[in-house]
């Protein structure tokens, strides 16, 4: 199969540290393909915080966190390198001699994906949607109940339980407005991560009548026959109880990570962290690492860092790949005509 052919790198992670990455496998002339357990590419930062503004990455006085992905998105995928979301790594094996050569099989819920190296940059990990504390959450996944809203048309008309206080939270309780035909949106506390122009937004809704935001109210039970039709509402602070007659609910309440199969690879590690020599080598042939996902004295979790780590890796393996072909990358600046962004 296409999809399948045998990449020179793959990289695992798709966050600021991977997306660079891509883009320097391509000037290197290295065939790449990307893995990301999320939707969406970025990491940390479409994850976690695309609203706010990063002041530490060089030549950007301030920019937004969704802006700086958008860039690198451009900047990495103009050398084409195979892109693949939505698809936790969950197993490493050597799959055959190519050449002399380890050859790596990666596994993913949708398959194998073959490489003849491999740069680690999976950050704190696989990020997957935090759970209620419910028994029967499993149950409810998909039938009434939503841990992420891909497509708000598929919640017309519906009486919408929101849960949550970040940004995800905020966002969906402004976007679902005019296509639900309520939201009730519910929190455990009354602090919020959001971005505090959404926050405002949400306010002026609920002033205005358009939707209700609770605070210090849990979900407590889901209720329903083949799909949900109510949750009981708690409040944390009154022990209060409510039953709300809903269509839908959406927790949206951050994700969690997990290093997951790579802490069993024979990975040296220290404290969930993966050991890397100077060379952004780890302890098996032919596997790099770089970004948060690495240590080694003075490391810092920093996207500028990881940028470094991850050319000084990527370079290393196309050496590793070729030893006849230079380890310094030549200046992008004397390169003119092999970027797409050029002109
Ligand atoms: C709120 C917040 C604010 C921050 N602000 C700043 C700042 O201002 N400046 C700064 O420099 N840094 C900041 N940081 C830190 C910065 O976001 C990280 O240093 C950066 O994201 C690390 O990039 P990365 O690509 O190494 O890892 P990540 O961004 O964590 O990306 C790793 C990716 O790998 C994927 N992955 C992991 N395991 C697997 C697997 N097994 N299979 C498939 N995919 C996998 C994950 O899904 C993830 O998308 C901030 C962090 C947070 C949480």
């Amino acid at each position: 199969m296409a999809e399948r052919d045998i990449r020179d790198i793959t990289i695992v992670g798709a966050g600021p540290t991977g997306l660079f990455g891509a883009f320097y496998a391509g000037m290197r002339g290295a065939s790449c393909r990307l893995i990301d357990a999320l939707p969406e590419l970025g990491g940390q930062l479409t994850a976690l915080y695309p609203e706010k503004y990063i002041y530490d990455v060089g030549g950007f006085p301030r920019i937004l966190a969704k802006d700086l992905v958008k860039g690198l998105a451009q900047q990495a995928l103009q050398f084409k390198a195979d892109v693949r979301l939505a698809q936790e790594v969950v197993g490493m094996r050597r799959a055959a001699d190519d050449g002399g050569l380890p050859l790596f099989a990666l596994a993913t819920p949708e398959g194998d994906y073959l490489s003849r190296t491999i740069v680690l940059a999976g950050g704190i990990g696989a990020f997957s949607p935090r759970r209620l504390p419910l028994d029967d959450y499993d149950a409810w996944l998909g039938r009434g109940m939503y841990d992420k809203v891909i497509d708000p048309k598929a919640f017309a008309g519906q009486r919408v339980l929101l849960v949550g206080g970040g940004d995800s939270a905020f966002d969906w309780a402004v976007n679902l407005q005019g296509v639900a035909s309520s939201v009730l949106m519910i929190h455990r506390r009354e602090g919020f991560r959001a971005h505090q122009a959404t926050i405002d937004q949400v306010r002026r809704l609920c002033a205005e009548g358009k939707m209700e935001l609770r605070t210090f109210w849990e979900v407590k039970a889901i209720h329903g026959d083949d799909r949900v039709a109510a949750a009981t509402i708690r409040n944390n602070k009154t022990k209060e109880e409510e039953r709300v007659e809903i269509d839908a609910l959406i927790p949206l309440l951050g994700f969690v990570s997990n290093l997951g199969d790579i802490a069993n690879w024979g990975l040296r590690l220290e404290k969930e962290e993966v050991v890397v020599n100077q060379l952004m080598e780890t302890n098996l042939e032919g596997i790099y690492a770089a970004g948060d996902i690495v240590t080694y004295p003075g490391k810092l979790k920093l996207i500028a860092t990881g940028f470094g780590e991850v050319a000084i890796a990527v370079n290393n393996a196309v050496h590793h790949l070729n030893p006849a072909a230079k380890l310094f990358p030549g200046h992008s600046s004397n390169m003119e005509g092999l970027f797409a962004t050029t002109g």
